[in-house]
């Protein structure tokens, strides 16, 4: 309405957004019933859908990195796990070049969803979430223990698309290409003859669950997770090009594997006496699908995890490698953090052996340094701001005993 309209009309018209009366603004254009806007809110609400629209959402650009630079950098995080970070790296480069080929010819490359399988603390979600970092696809990572069958107290088990699509910016086209890792899958293993009895709803329904996940299906996901029920819409997901990576300590499975290969040994060479000597990573390492099936998990779970990895448990070394060598390795970070308070942080080497021991007593494998580290860091952490700058703290064997309390030995010459 321009000013010699606005005139006949009620005096206080005006802009219901900004409230400035009909005779300061330029414009003033009515709505329904009375309702305005002034000229200078429509330019303030067009400038802003101008800027929403040049928000693009999160690209994700697929390129194929070779299986050599994908362990180099995770050399870089991960200690030891040799054939676990090689058949990661051939995986994931599988997978985008499956990506690739989707778009270019009708030849069909079949997935290979991965299985990692170690002991607690060896690396195996490190693995996933150093891929995470380094991968341009969108990545996921969920605990199998929280589903449970549709229907009963827990997660559904499509929930994990909806993080995959949450990290993907709910762009469903890149959320259908990214790679999801499930943690603690042994725990779904189906819970031997006492499953026929009462109902297993946390085992064999669960692999029943990933399984048709794992197999190239249209899933419904519910978009605001949570249970899944018959009045809400669903996101629709292809699965087929999503690469599932599992990981799980299987623990016991290392007697059933001994069980089947002491049976062949016997039977082939009963005087070598290898098996009675292999360490419990080579047990590990010889696993197959049987030992899988016989641990708990449906014959038909196990045959979609076509790669099989195994960590090694982590000797004192490889955990003092672990303290030092990482570029987020856990003396690096106190070093740092000593060096912004002016001050000189050492650990000699029978420190570090010192706190290997200690971590391996635990049985929890690296889990247990940063504990351990807390523990007798946390006095020098608290005092360290207000104590005199340029000191050098030493901590020795004892220190981390609990023994003596460390004290700044030195001071650096001041400049
Ligand atoms: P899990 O095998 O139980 O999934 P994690 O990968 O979560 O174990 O390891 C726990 C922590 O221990 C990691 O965040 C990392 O700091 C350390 N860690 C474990 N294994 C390694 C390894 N091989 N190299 C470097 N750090 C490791």
């Amino acid at each position: 309405m321009d000013k010699k309209g606005r005139d006949k009309k009620d005096k206080n018209m005006s802009c219901s957004f900004c409230g400035r009366n009909y005779n300061v603004v330029k414009r003033l254009i009515q709505g329904d019933r009375n309702v305005y806007i002034c000229n200078e809110c429509v330019d303030a609400c067009y400038t802003l859908i101008q800027k929403d629209k040049k928000k693009t959402p999160k690209q994700f650009h697929k390129r194929t990195i070779a299986p050599s630079t994908i362990k180099k950098h995770l050399d870089e995080y991960i200690v030891g796990q040799e054939k676990a970070k090689k058949c990661l790296a051939v995986a994931v480069h599988n997978h985008y070049k499956r990506l690739e080929s989707n778009e270019t010819d009708n030849v069909e490359l079949e997935k290979s969803n991965i299985l990692l399988i170690g002991p607690t603390g060896t690396g195996k979600t490190l693995l996933a979430r150093v891929l995470a970092k380094l991968i341009d696809v969108p990545f996921a990572i969920t605990d199998a223990t929280s589903f449970t069958e549709a229907g009963y107290v827990g997660e559904d088990v499509e929930n994990v698309l909806l993080k995959l699509l949450r990290n993907a910016d709910f762009n469903v086209s890149h959320a259908q290409q990214g790679i999801v890792y499930i943690d603690e899958i042994d725990k779904i293993a189906r819970k031997g003859s006492s499953a026929s009895i009462t109902r297993d709803v946390s085992g064999e329904g669960v692999q029943q669950a990933l399984l048709k996940m794992f197999e190239s299906s249209t899933i419904n996901v519910p978009p605001q997770g949570g249970r899944k029920h018959p009045e809400q819409q669903y996101i629709q997901m292809d699965t087929k090009d999503i690469l599932f990576i599992c990981g799980g300590t299987f623990s016991g499975i290392e007697e059933i594997i001994k069980k089947r290969i002491n049976k062949k040994a016997i039977g082939f060479n009963p005087n070598t006496g290898l098996v009675e000597d292999t360490s419990s990573g080579e047990v590990l390492s010889q696993v197959n699908m049987g030992d899988l099936t016989e641990f708990g998990l449906i014959h038909e779970f196990v045959g979609r995890l076509h790669v099989t990895a195994t960590l090694n448990p982590l000797s004192e070394d490889d955990l003092v490698s672990i303290m030092l060598e990482p570029k987020n390795a856990i003396v690096k970070q106190y070093q740092k953090m000593f060096e912004m308070e002016d001050a000189t942080l050492e650990f000699p080497m029978e420190t570090l052996r010192e706190i290997s021991k200690s971590a391996i007593k635990r049985k929890t494998g690296a889990r247990a340094l940063r504990s351990l580290f807390e523990a007798f860091m946390l006095d020098i952490m608290y005092d360290l701001p207000s104590n005199e700058k340029g000191a050098v703290y030493t901590i020795t064997p004892e220190v981390v005993q609990g023994k003596v309390p460390v004290t700044p030995q030195k001071l650096r010459k001041s400049a």
